[in-house]
C-alpha cells in the first residue's frame, strides 16, 4: 500500500502575542520530526485575501489537510469552504477542555442546512489553537488523524485495485490514479491585513435570505443557484456583527467577534436556550434584534444614510414569529409561567 501524506498548516495568531508564537513554534517544531506530514505555516486564516501565497498554497493541496488556528473548528472550516478550500469534516477527538458540560449532555440537532457544493471526499480538520497551552495533544491527536487518514486511504485503494483487477490481467495500464497533494509545503508568512466579514455555515443556514433582506450594505448576493453567499465582503463594516444576531439558524459567524456564539462556537443541542436564557433572566444583554437594528442604523448614519430602525428587512421573521408554531423559547416560557414563580 502507498504511503498517504498528510498536510498539515498552522495559521498563526494575528500580531506577536509571545506565549501564542511560543506554542505555534513548538507544534511545528515536534510536527516537522514526524513521517508522513507535510508542515506548513501561513498568517491569520480569515485574513488571507484571494492573491496571498498562504492562500494560493492552501488552494493548492488536494489531499487530506489537519488545520491548527486560533479560530472557533466551525469558523475555521467554513472560512476554508468560502475560499473555495472544501473537503468533508474530519471529526477530532480532540476535545476542548473549555466546553460546557452542558454542551455535551445532549446532541445537536441533525444539520437542516443546504449543505456545501462541490466537496471532495478528501478530509478537512481543524483545531483550535486555544484549547491547550502545550503541543502534546495536538501532536497526539494530528498521529491519531494521519492514522485515520491512512486506513481511509488504504481502504480507498484496495477498492480501486479490487475494480481494476480484470483489466489489469487484460494488460492495461491504468496507473494507481492516486495524485494526492502535490503543494510544495513551506512557510507563507507574508504580511495580511486584517479583514471583517460574515461567514456563511452551510451545515446550518437554510436560505432564507433574512440575511440579505437585513444588509443594507450590499455584502451579500447569491449565485446561480439561487443559494446565498457573502458576495462583496469587505463593504462589510468593522466590528459590526449584526447579521449574525438576525440570522434565524446561527449560520452567520465572525470568527474575531468576542462573543463564542458569534464567531463560531458550537452550536449543541440547547446553546440558543442558553443564549435565551440569559435575557428572560434579567441579563443586560438586549434582545438581539434591537442590537442588531441598533448597529445597523450606527453603521448607516457612520456612512451618512439615514437610520431605518426595525422598518427595513426584518418584517418577514416577525410576521413568521407571529404566524408559526411555537418554538422552544416559546415553550420554555410557557412551562415557566405555569410555575407561577
Ligand atoms: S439568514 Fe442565516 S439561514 Fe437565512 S440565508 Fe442568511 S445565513 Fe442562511
Ligand atoms: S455586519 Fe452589517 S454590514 Fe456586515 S454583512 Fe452584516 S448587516 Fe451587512
Amino acid at each position: 500500500m502507498s504511503r498517504n501524506r498528510l498536510t498539515v498548516v498552522l495559521s498563526q495568531a494575528q500580531g506577536k502575542h509571545p506565549i501564542k508564537r511560543a506554542l505555534e513554534e513548538s507544534i511545528v517544531a515536534a510536527l516537522i520530526m514526524e513521517s508522513g506530514l507535510e508542515v506548513s505555516v501561513v498568517p491569520y486564516l480569515y485574513d488571507l485575501g484571494p492573491d496571498h501565497t498562504g492562500r494560493l498554497f492552501l488552494e493548492s493541496i488536494r489531499g487530506d489537510m489537519v488545520l491548527l488556528s486560533w479560530l472557533f473548528p466551525r469558523a475555521a472550516y467554513w472560512v476554508l469552504d468560502r475560499d473555495g478550500i472544501k473537503g468533508q469534516w474530519g471529526e477530532s477527538q480532540l476535545k476542548s477542555p473549555h466546553a460546557d458540560d452542558d454542551e455535551e449532555a445532549g446532541e445537536p440537532p441533525p444539520p437542516k442546512g443546504i449543505g456545501a457544493l462541490d466537496v471532495p471526499g478528501r478530509h478537512i480538520y481543524c483545531l483550535d489553537l486555544r484549547d491547550f497551552n502545550q503541543h502534546d495533544p495536538y501532536v497526539n491527536e494530528i498521529r491519531r488523524i494521519a492514522q485515520e487518514c491512512q486506513e481511509r486511504h488504504d481502504k480507498k485503494h484496495a477498492e480501486k485495485a479490487t475494480a481494476h483487477a480484470p483489466l489489469v490481467q487484460l494488460g492495461l495500464n491504468l496507473g494507481n490514479g492516486a495524485s494526492p497533494g502535490t503543494a510544495v509545503p513551506g512557510l507563507f508568512l507574508q504580511p495580511a491585513g486584517r479583514r471583517w466579514y460574515p461567514v456563511i455555515d452551510y451545515s446550518r443556514c437554510t436560505n432564507c435570505m433574512e440575511c440579505i433582506d437585513f444588509c443594507l450594505f450590499g455584502v451579500y448576493g447569491v449565485d446561480g443557484l439561487e443559494r446565498i453567499l457573502v458576495e462583496n465582503q469587505d463593504n462589510c463594516k468593522k466590528g459590526c456583527p449584526a447579521c449574525s444576531r438576525v440570522c434565524p439558524e446561527q449560520a452567520i459567524m465572525f470568527p474575531d467577534y468576542k462573543t463564542p456564539a458569534i464567531a463560531g462556537a458550537p452550536v449543541g443541542a440547547i446553546g440558543n436556550l442558553k443564549i435565551d436564557l440569559t435575557k428572560l433572566f434579567g441579563g443586560a444583554e438586549k434582545d438581539a434584534l434591537s442590537q442588531a437594528v441598533e448597529e445597523r442604523d450606527r453603521e448607516l448614519v457612520a456612512d451618512g444614510r439615514h437610520a431605518v430602525g426595525a422598518s427595513v428587512g426584518i418584517p418577514k421573521r416577525q410576521d413568521k414569529s407571529v404566524n408559526q408554531p411555537k418554538d422552544d423559547l416559546d415553550n420554555l416560557i410557557d412551562a415557566l409561567d405555569s410555575l407561577e414563580l
